[in-house]
Parts: structure tokens; C-alpha cells; sequence
């Protein structure tokens, strides 16, 4: 902090704010009170002891901490809330010394300021949200792209350096904001060239078109025939799973086969791929099973009229089981529209309720550079070492990440293990994430720690700081690696 007349400059950040008494910074982190300068938000600790109901609370909202430390049940200090380093040259703001089961540790504790971060986000539903490569926009602005779908889930990669630094400031702004919102699990709509506009929140069901997507699917046309075959035995002569991948066609599918189903003589768009499964049926779309179509007739072309016959009963389903239709064959073998047999009827019943609720699940993803890991040791690579070596754990906010391999300590984490409000931003632009190294003392010290600049967690006093109940599902920080909660 350095003082110019009635303002004081903050250096946590290169925006390097002059902040005026009683007003915030540019990234409303910090403030000016009386001329010191203070973090907004209070710092965090995570306690072991499952209060609160077990889960993580919003900071703002709840919590408080005395100062008192009862043996055995030392809080874990996060990086929420504890301050950022810059120039990159300091020491991590926490550099936190605890004897955890009789051995010595060391947490060191940073909000990291993330140029080179985006987020994964993961929309359980069969809809064509937009292409792959198409453009994500918020705000009218670029924000990222649709990138290779997964299993009943399509994909987003949202963020990065090229949309926070190298577009129009706007671009950046927006993404920066994007970044912000998703991470601290707010909604965001989103808009995707040539596809659809989708609200996404993480942990909430995705909102596609402004409807709300109900159901993830339990597979894919041709799966759904493998599973379910058994079960229209009986019920109806020919059954079509529509999907937009994989479409599934009970006479003509090997499980079919192995029940003895009859031939039909039905003939499927789009491209056969092997017996009873066909794909490119129609487009994809926000209709049935992912595809363009409201009625699913459209991709039958008819009946060879040396297998099929007048009556033959034909059930068509997506594979959330949310679209079904039957049809009876008529003399001259085209498809009637019938009332659905309650049997078919709770046989879609049967599909939908197999299919989990579709939720948006947003991963941060973001790499700790070298000058972050500076701040923990005058050695940065020895740091990246630790990591690899599985000496040090990584947490992000007291949840545990998954350190992707290669060089760098490159990091994803589930943004609903956190506390609420736990990211952050600069104006530069960039998001501000907490992360916290822990390890045991002998190993800091071997990889060139700050260790003047240690502290026992004993000497934390009260003031501004808040203790949570750390989220149930989340491994202990300073338990052994792998160890449960
Ligand atoms: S943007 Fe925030 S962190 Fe950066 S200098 Fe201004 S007040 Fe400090």
C-alpha cells in the first residue's frame, strides 16, 4: 500500500488502485477505512466438525469465529479472502505452520489471479445447444465455444486467455464477468451462433430455448434398445429409439435378434451403421432425442411389403423417454396414429424415470504459473515437483482438484465444492481463485519455502475472518493423501 493525500494505493493487483477513504477499489475486494487499507471480504477457515448441516455456507450470510483452537480440530485456512501477491516476488499473503496428528505442517495460502483460467461447463442434455467450434456469446460478446459432446451431456469451454486479453475490451469484460458469475454458481445465459440460447447455472437443470431440461438420457437410441428390450416383448411388433447419434431399431438390433424378434421391413433414414442402429437421421435440433423432428415419422420410409403387415403394432420413444408415439400399420402398410397402450405408455415411464435430472455442472480450470508458486517458494519448479511427486495437495478452497498431467501445476475443480462467493475478479481482466498448497514442514523447507515468513495458525486472530463448516463431500485438506473426510 503506498499514500497519496486522502487516498491510498492498493498493489494487489496490477490496476494498482488509489482507493479514497470510505470507497472500494475497482475490483470491490479491497477498501480504504481511515486510511488502512482492508479486504471486503472476510477470510475464510473451513472447520472439520459437521455443523451448519454438514455443507458449506454462503460467507456473507453465516459464520463466525472466536479464535479459539481446540486441539484436534484445527480449521483449514483457505485462500478465500486472504489476499493476492503482486508483484510476484512476495510471499503467499498465509504461510501457515499446524501439527496435524503429530506431524508438522505447512499450508500456503494465495488468491491467485488467474489470466490463463476458463471454465468446462457440462449441460446433461440431448438438445443441440450449437455445432461444435459454433461461438458462445454473453452479453453479445464471444465467450468461449461448443467443443465435443459426452455422454448425454453437451460440452462448453468457456473463458481463456484469448477471450480475457487478446478481443476487444468488451469481449473481456463480459468474459471476465461470465467467468465470475458461473463460478460463484450464479445463472448465466448464454447464446450460441446457430444454435440455442441456454441459461446455465451449476448444480441447477439447465434452461434450453427458455424450457427447462427435465432429464439426462441413459444412453443412446441403441443402448436404450439393449436395455429395454425385454420389456416391450409382446407389447408391440417394432420399437424406434429415436435419437440424434444413434438411432435404435428393436427387429434389427442384435438384442432384438437374440429375443427373437420378427423382421418389420422398416425402413430408417439417415446412414446404417450396423444392424439396428442408424445414425445422421435427421438434424440435430431441440426435438425429439436431440434431432430437428416433431414427428418422428419423418425419418420411417415406409415398410417392405414382403415383411411388414397390416396391423403391426410400432412404438417410437426418445431416449429420455419424454416423447412417445404409437402407430398401427393399415392395409396398405402406412403407420396409423393410435392411443398408446397404458402397458407402452408406462414402458416410457420406465425410460424416463431411468434418466437421472439434468443438471450443469461448471469445472474452473486454470494453471498456477510460476510466478504464483513464487510466492510459496524462491524455487517455483520445486513447487510443480512437490506436486508431482504427490508431496504437496493442491486444494482450491478447501475442495480438491485434479491436476492435469504434463508441465505446470494446470488445475480443474468443481465449483460447487466451494463456498459460495469464492472467486473473484480484476479489472485487468482476470478472475481471482484461492489455492492453497499443503505439505508436510520437512518438505517445504527441502523445496525452498519462505519459512521466515511462516506463521503458526495459532497467531490468526479473529478479526475479519469466518469459520464455515467445510462441504461434507470434500476429502479433509490435511489428511494423508487419499484419505476420506
Ligand atoms: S483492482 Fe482490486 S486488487 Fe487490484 S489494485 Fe484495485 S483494489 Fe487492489
Amino acid at each position: 500500500m503506498s499514500e497519496s493525500a486522502d487516498k491510498i494505493r492498493c498493489m494487489a493487483c496490477p490496476v494498482l488502485c488509489y482507493i479514497r477513504n470510505g470507497m472500494t477499489g475497482a475490483c470491490d475486494r479491497y477498501a480504504n477505512h481511515d486510511g488502512a487499507l482492508v479486504r471486503v471480504d472476510p477470510h475464510i477457515l473451513l472447520k472439520r466438525t459437521l455443523d451448519h448441516e454438514g455443507a458449506v455456507v454462503p460467507f456473507a450470510a453465516r459464520g463466525d469465529w472466536h479464535g479459539e483452537l481446540v486441539s484436534g480440530d484445527q480449521p483449514f485456512v483457505t485462500a478465500i479472502g486472504a489476499g493476492t501477491t503482486y508483484p510476484d516476488y512476495k510471499p503467499a499473503p498465509f504461510i501457515i505452520s499446524a501439527e496435524v496428528d503429530g506431524v508438522d505442517m505447512v499450508t500456503v495460502v494465495t488468491e491467485g489471479i488467474f489470466s490463463y483460467c476458463g471454465v468446462k461447463v457440462k449441460i446433461d442434455t440431448d438438445r443441440h445447444l450449437g455445432g461444435e467450434c459454433a461461438v458462445v456469446r454473453a452479453d453479445g460478446e464471444p465467450v468461449g465455444h461448443v467443443t465435443t459432446g459426452e455422454y448425454g451431456s453437451q460440452m462448453l469451454s468457456l473463458g481463456g486467455v484469448n477471450h480475457l486479453t487478446h478481443g476487444s475490451k468488451a469481449e473481456g469484460r463480459a468474459t471476465c464477468a461470465a467467468l465470475l458469475d458461473l463460478c460463484n454458481k450464479k445463472p448465466v445465459e448464454l447464446a450460441i451462433d446457430g444454435g440455442a440460447t441456454v441459461i446455465v447455472q451449476s448444480g441447477a437443470a439447465p434452461v434450453v430455448n427458455g424450457v427447462r431440461e427435465e432429464r439426462m438420457r441413459v444412453g443412446c437410441g441403441s443402448a436404450s434398445i439393449g436395455m429395454f428390450a425385454r420389456q416391450w416383448l409382446g407389447l408391440a411388433d417394432e420399437v424406434v429409439v429415436v435419437d440424434d447419434h444413434i438411432t435404435g431399431v428393436l427387429s434389427e438390433h442384435q438384442a432384438g435378434k437374440l429375443l427373437g424378434v420378427r423382421e418389420t421391413g422398416i425402413r430408417i433414414g439417415g446412414r446404417r451403421s450396423t444392424p439396428g442402429r442408424y445414425f445422421n437421421v435427421a438434424a440435430p435440433g431441440t426435438g425429439w432425442g436431440g434431432t430437428n423432428l416433431s414427428d418422428p415419422l419423418e425419418i420411417v420410409g415406409g415398410f417392405d411389403r414382403g415383411k411388414a403387415w397390416p396391423g403391426l403394432r410400432l412404438f417410437m420413444v426418445s431416449t429420455t423417454g419424454e416423447n412417445a408415439a404409437y402407430y398401427e400399420l393399415d392395409a396398405a402398410l402406412r403407420p396409423v396414429a393410435c392411443a398408446m397402450p397404458r402397458a407402452l405408455a408406462e414402458s416410457a415411464e420406465l425410460v424416463k424415470e431411468n434418466c437421472e435430472p439434468a443438471l450443469c455442472s461448471v469445472l474452473f480450470m486454470g494453471g498456477a504459473g510460476g510466478s504464483l508458486r513464487a510466492g510459496a517458494t524462491e524455487n517455483p519448479v520445486r513447487l510443480t515437483q512437490s506436486v508431482r511427486d504427490c508431496l504437496t495437495r493442491v486444494t482450491c478452497g478447501g475442495a480438491p482438484v485434479f491436476i492435469w498431467p504434463g508441465g505446470g501445476i494446470t488445475f480443474m475443480v468443481d465449483v460447487s465444492l466451494l463456498p459460495d462467493g469464492a472467486f473473484g475478479y480484476v479489472p485487468t481482466p482476470a478472475l481471482v481463485a484461492p489455492i492453497e498448497f499443503s505439505m508436510r514442514l520437512d518438505d517445504y523447507r527441502a523445496m525452498g519455502g519462505h519459512m521466515s515468513q511462516m506463521r503458526a495458525i495459532e497467531s490468526l486472530g479473529p478479526e475479519h475472518r469466518l469459520l464455515v463448516a467445510a462441504e461434507k463431500r470434500n476429502p479433509w485438506p490435511l489428511l494423508p493423501q487419499g484419505g476420506g473426510a
